[in-house]
């Protein structure tokens, strides 16, 4: 990945985002309080905008920014989680050009920014249900060397199925906790919005 390809992630976030704003606003009207489409497309939005003007040299510097831009402009338990995690990417991927173990490796410190700020673990039904079988499906595709198209597939799948998992799931985390044993049987907000930032990146590296 190079800055060019930070870039145009984070727009297609920015599009899949505005595309399901609707739909991450339903998923979160069941067991939250309807505002994670609107509060990532306000997000979104705006860093796509922040990263187009952005004179950056390294991968880690347009994704700063994404964090930085999520962190002042969505409001809710989101922002400092998706914020942070970027900002971790950027920190890690100080480079003009990362391969796939690099972004393995970033993915990991996102992860750890949004255990840290949230102490949620896998199971809790939160973003960290796609976004920890993701990373790990990305890590597993690094260390065979299948390339970074293939890597990011991988991750998008697994996060897909993460998603899907956390249905059945009584929320043990956030806002959808306080419901209880009526958090169970439906999909989470969050795990579905992390479904579509790592599919945003399949599609985005694999075009030719
Ligand atoms: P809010 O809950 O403040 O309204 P959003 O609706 O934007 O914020 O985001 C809700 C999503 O945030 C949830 O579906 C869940 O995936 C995620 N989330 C909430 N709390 C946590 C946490 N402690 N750790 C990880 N993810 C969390
Ligand atoms: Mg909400």
């Amino acid at each position: 990945m190079d800055t060019d390809l930070a870039r145009a992630w984070v727009q297609a976030i920015a599009v899949a985002v505005g595309r399901h704003k609707d739909y991450l606003t339903q998923l979160d009207s069941a067991i939250g309080d309807a505002d994670h489409g609107t509060n990532l497309d306000r997000g979104f939005a705006a860093a796509a905008t922040a990263v187009t003007d952005l004179d950056a040299d390294t991968v880690g510097a347009v994704l700063t920014k994404t964090g930085t831009t999520l962190i002042s402009t969505i409001g809710g338990a989101s922002g400092p989680l998706y914020g942070g995690a970027f900002r971790a990417l950027g920190k890690a991927l100080d480079v003009p050009s990362a391969d796939p173990e690099a972004f393995a490796a970033a993915l990991a410190a996102g992860l750890e920014s949004i255990q840290k700020l949230g102490t949620a673990v896998p199971g809790d039904k939160t973003m960290i249900d796609a976004y920890a079988p993701a990373v790990a499906s990305f890590e597993e595709q690094a260390r065979r060397r299948t390339g970074f198209a293939t890597a990011a597939a991988a991750a998008a799948d697994a996060a897909e199925e993460g998603m899907r998992a956390t249905t059945p799931l009584q929320a043990r985390k956030g806002r959808a906790s306080y419901l209880g044993a009526r958090s169970v049987g439906h999909q989470d907000p969050g795990a579905t919005s992390t479904a579509l930032i790592f599919r945003a990146l399949a599609d985005t590296t694999a075009r030719p």
